[in-house]
């Protein structure tokens, strides 16, 4: 396999030669924000949408983009490209860029601009037929008011630590609790549980990244005429629950059947699940910004 081509600051690189300085912000201090995005089949998935809240990220953090909506979006489509690649996930991050060893951004000359594009890892197909076992774990969600879920910064190391929580008890995912004790999210996707036929997500407001997937599902789900409500998730509800799934850009929609020893429903992937995840993948695959002149999939 050839080496990877990424986008840095305006030139494709070789990966080995990308390199970012020891005094960029983003490696000092995590300031900086990022997306993962996905490309099916020659075709970028919701790449507004990810442009969007990279936008609104920025905005929040007073971090300059320094390129258009326009070029950004055609930057992701030419690293997909260069690269040769229909399937991908792309990581674009925007850090704050070199400075000295201060806080101070304003000390930073020019933000660092990356895009990687590689072939994805997915969770093995077993997973999604027999669905996750998931436990909540100590480390709590950061609330609002103290560092915004909703911006999706290089700050992840609360996630991380849930992660690590992850791998100590031997399981693939995690759910996180609000600081009032609300069921949040898992470490990189959000969540949902279905009661009486109706999807329930936690609500933005409760401190959340408002991932693309959990948009998709909603709407999807509204279309199908599955009722869906944004309403806080307490422990309990989730063990009582007749299913749940996470929804990210990498896992899509996977079933969970278990949580802290409690089965959720039946234990098996429910038909809700099912149905949201195929409607899922079927869409996901039937619409995008196309990457090469000749669409690939229709090709
Ligand atoms: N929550 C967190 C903390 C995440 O890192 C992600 C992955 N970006 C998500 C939720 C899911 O968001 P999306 O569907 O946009 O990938």
């Amino acid at each position: 396999m050839s080496e990877l081509k990424i986008f840095f600051n305006g030139a494709m690189v070789p990966a080995t030669e990308a390199r970012v300085s020891v005094f960029d912000h983003g490696f000092l201090y995590g300031d900086g924000i990022f997306e993962g995005i996905r490309a099916y089949e020659g075709r970028v998935f919701k790449l507004e949408e990810h442009l969007d809240r990279l936008f609104d990220s920025a905005k929040s953090i007073l971090l300059d983009i320094p390129y258009t909506r326009e070029e950004l979006a055609e930057a992701v489509c030419a690293t997909v490209r260069e690269n040769g690649l229909t399937d991908a996930y792309i990581r674009l991050v925007v850090s704050r860029g070199p400075g000295d060893l201060g806080l101070d951004p304003t000390k930073c000359s020019h933000p660092s601009v990356i895009i990687i594009a590689d072939r994805i890892s997915l969770y093995p197909e077993e997973l999604y037929q027999r669905g996750l076992e998931l436990a909540a774990v100590s480390t709590r969600r950061p609330a609002t008011d103290v560092l915004n879920p909703s911006i999706k910064s290089l700050n992840y190391l609360n996630n991380i630590l849930a992660k690590i929580e992850a791998n100590l008890r031997g399981l693939p995912e995690v759910v996180l609790l609000n600081h009032q004790g609300y069921v949040v999210e898992g470490t990189g996707d959000n969540i949902f549980i279905v009661r009486q036929g109706a999807l329930i997500t936690p609500p933005t407001y409760a401190g959340i990244l408002n991932g693309i997937t959990r948009q998709v599902v909603i709407a999807l789900a509204r279309e199908m005429g599955i009722t869906c409500r944004e309403e806080n998730i307490t422990l309990h509800d989730l063990y009582t629950a007749d299913e749940c799934f996470l929804t990210g850009t990498a896992a899509e929609v996977i079933p969970a059947v278990m949580c802290d020893g409690r089965v959720i429903g039946t234990g098996r992937v429910g038909p809700i699940t099912a149905k949201v995840l195929t409607a899922f993948r079927e869409y996901s695959r039937s619409s995008g910004v196309p990457v090469y002149d000749t669409d690939v999939a229709t090709a």
